[in-house]
């Protein structure tokens, strides 16, 4: 567990991803802010936010629109009711 740590989402700090998620900065983030259950909870998220939004991934705009959710979800830009 390193030193400093604190989960984006609920402020705990670890255990951890051991790799990026995916690729690019983005994966990068998340391995660096989120802790593995919050990342495991958004996983389960995920699934039903693709089926109520019926994200169609052959439309390039349903990635970034799936990556605008993980980041409120995951609290990596405040949370959703951070001031602007
Ligand atoms: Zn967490």
């Amino acid at each position: 567990m390193s030193a400093g740590f604190a989960c984006a989402r609920c402020g705990g700090d670890g255990p951890r991803l051991t790799r990026a998620p995916f690729g690019g900065a983005l994966g990068r983030e998340i391995l660096d802010r989120v802790c593995s259950s919050c990342w495991s909870e958004w996983q389960r998220a995920e699934v039903m936010v693709i089926n109520e939004l019926r994200l169609n991934f052959m439309d390039p705009s349903a990635q970034e629109e799936l990556a605008t959710h993980m980041r409120q979800f995951l609290a990596l830009d405040g949370g959703p009711e951070a001031p602007r």
